[in-house]
C-alpha cells in the first residue's frame, strides 16, 4: 500500500528547473533509496515531500492527504533526519531527546518510556547525561537520528546521513536503518553511495537532473543491462588459435586481445566461463580469469553516460 507518492512534480528555483515531472510512489513497510549523484535534486524532492518547501506543480500525497506547507498533521507522523546535525550542543543527549519527543506533543510517562527506548536504541544510554559537543562524530549522528525516532514516526526520512563518517559508523547506522523497518517504520533513505542502498534497500529510484530515470527492484535494474557478463582473461599464452577458439564459442558476442589480456564479452548466465577456461587450458593455460557482473554504477553509467560519484 502507498504510504507516499510524487506525481509530475515540478519545483524551480529561479529560471532553473531542479524538479522536473518528478514521479514517485513509496510503500508501506519498505527501506525506499533515493540514490543519484549530487546535485540531483534529492534533498529538493525529500524537502517538498515533508512539507518543508512548496512546489510549482504536481501533487505529493503522504499518509492518504494531500501535502502541503501548511499541513502540521502530516510532518507530527513523520521523522526527519538531515544531513546537518540539528541537536543543542547545550543541552545533553537526553535533554535533546526529551525536547524534541515534547515538540511532537510527548509528556510525562510516555516522554520518559521513549526517550529511554531511543536511548538504548542508539547506545548512548551510559552517555545520556553528556553534551553532544564531547561526543565523536558517529555518536553525534546517532543522536541526530535519535531525535527523529523519539515520537515513533510512521515514516522516517534520512537525507545522506552518512556523508564524512567512519566506516564504523556508517555501518551502525545501516544497521540501525533495518532494525527500525523491522519494528515497523517505512523508511526513504537518499544517497549517491550506490553500496548502501545495495545493503538496507528493497526498492529504489535512480536520480538524475530532477527526474527519475529509472525505478525498480536492485534486481530488476541490474537485470535491464545485464544481457551481457564480461570476462576478463590473462593468458599464459595468448595466440591468434586461443582467439579464434574464444570466437567460437556459441554466445561469445566480443573478443578482444591487448597484449596477453582477453576482454570477452559473452551473454548473461551462458555458462561461458568454464568453456573459455577449458579452451585456454588447452592453448597454454590461464594466470587469471574472472567475470564481472554489472551493478548499479554500471546501471547509472548506461542510462546516463555518467558516473554516480565524482572521484572523492
Ligand atoms: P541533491 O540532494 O541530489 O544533491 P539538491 O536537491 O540539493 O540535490 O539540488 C538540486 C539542484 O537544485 C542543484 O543544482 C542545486 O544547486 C539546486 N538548488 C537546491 N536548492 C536551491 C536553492 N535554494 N536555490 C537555488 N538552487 C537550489
Amino acid at each position: 500500500m502507498s504510504i507516499a507518492s510524487m506525481k509530475k512534480v515540478v519545483k524551480r528555483y529561479g529560471d532553473f528547473t531542479a524538479l522536473d515531472h518528478l514521479d514517485m510512489e513509496i510503500n508501506e513497510g519498505e527501506i525506499f533509496g533515493l540514490l543519484g549523484p549530487n546535485g540531483a535534486g534529492k534533498s529538493t524532492s525529500i524537502r517538498s515531500l515533508c512539507g518543508l518547501i512548496g512546489i510549482d506543480s504536481g501533487e505529493i500525497t503522504v499518509f492518504g492527504q494531500r501535502q502541503d506547507v501548511n499541513n502540521v498533521k502530516i510532518r507530527q507522523k513523520m521523522g526527519i533526519v538531515t544531513q546537518e546535525i540539528t541537536v543543542f550542543s547545550d543541552l545533553s543527549a537526553e535533554a535533546n531527546l526529551r525536547y524534541f519527543g515534547s515538540l511532537y506533543g510527548l509528556r510525562g510517562r510516555e516522554l520518559n518510556e521513549n526517550v529511554a527506548r531511543v536511548l538504548k536504541f542508539i547506545g548512548l544510554t551510559e552517555h545520556k547525561n553528556k553534551r553532544p559537543g564531547k561526543f565523536s562524530g558517529g555518536m553525534q549522528r546517532r543522536l541526530n537520528i535519535g531525535c527523529a525516532l523519539v515520537h515513533r514516526p510512521k515514516l522516517l526520512i534520512m537525507d545522506e546521513p552518512t556523508v564524512g563518517i567512519d566506516p564504523q559508523s556508517r555501518n551502525h547506522i545501516l544497521e540501525s536503518v533495518k532494525q527500525i523497518a523491522a519494528e515497523g517504520t517505512t523508511v526513504i533513505y537518499t544517497t549517491h553511495y550506490m553500496e548502501e542502498v545495495q545493503a538496507i534497500c528493497n526498492r529504489i529510484s535512480i536520480m538524475d537532473t530532477g527526474r527519475v530515470i529509472a525505478d525498480g527492484t536492485i534486481d530488476e535494474l541490474v537485470g535491464r543491462i545485464s544481457h551481457e557478463d564480461t570476462i576478463r582473461l590473462t593468458a599464459a599464452m595468448p595466440s591468434d588459435a586461443l582467439t579464434e577458439d574464444i570466437k567460437a564459442i556459441s554466445g561469445i558476442k566480443n573478443v578482444a586481445v591487448s597484449g596477453n589480456e582477453y576482454t570477452i564479452t559473452s551473454g548473461a548466465d551462458s555458462g561461458n566461463l568454464n568453456r573459455i577456461m577449458e579452451i585456454a587450458m588447452r592453448h597454454g593455460g590461464v594466470s587469471n580469469i574472472h567475470s564481472d557482473k554489472p551493478n548499479l554504477e554500471d546501471v547509472f553509467l548506461t542510462l546516463t553516460g555518467k558516473k554516480l560519484r565524482d572521484e572523492e
